[in-house]
């Protein structure tokens, strides 16, 4: 029985892989694949754009230094070209809270998180924090 359910899953599995759509490995959901900005790639499982917030913080707990710092680079690049995420280095100068659709903190590419450019001056991309924020917009009816 429980074989023939299983066989079952995989024939729709396929079924929805030639339909072009995949389920978020987090909530489930089906998006279809070739939608920009639908489906992110983390390294073979595919996360839905409304389930980012929520499984970044739990993806990043499971995840070696090295392994974060690649995959929040893919991630922050994604949310740039497919949501126009913005990235800011001035607290003050984020947008209001309300106008947020996603907020993240992410650590600066250009120091990789240190703070410190080449040479010892304070990295300008960060002022020296070694974090940015990754904001996306909410869009403007
Ligand atoms: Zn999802
Ligand atoms: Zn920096």
């Amino acid at each position: 029985m429980l074989t023939r359910q299983q066989s079952e899953l995989d024939r729709l599995k396929e079924a929805f892989d030639l339909l072009g759509v995949n389920a978020c490995h987090w909530c489930h959901k089906y998006y279809r694949r070739a939608e920009p900005g639908a489906l992110f790639d983390a390294g073979g499982k595919l996360v839905c754009y409304a389930c980012i917030p929520k499984w970044w913080p739990q993806c990043c707990a499971q995840l070696s230094a090295k392994e974060r710092e690649d995959l929040e680079g893919k991630l922050v690049f994604w949310l740039k070209a497919t949501h126009n995420a913005e990235i800011f280095k001035d607290s003050t100068k984020l947008p209001d809270s309300s106008l947020q659709e996603l907020h993240l903190v992410a650590q600066c590419l250009e120091c990789r998180g240190t703070g410190k450019s080449l040479g010892e001056d304070t990295c300008r991309f960060c002022t020296g924090r070694g974090t940015v924020w990754v904001i996306v917009s909410r869009k403007q009816a």
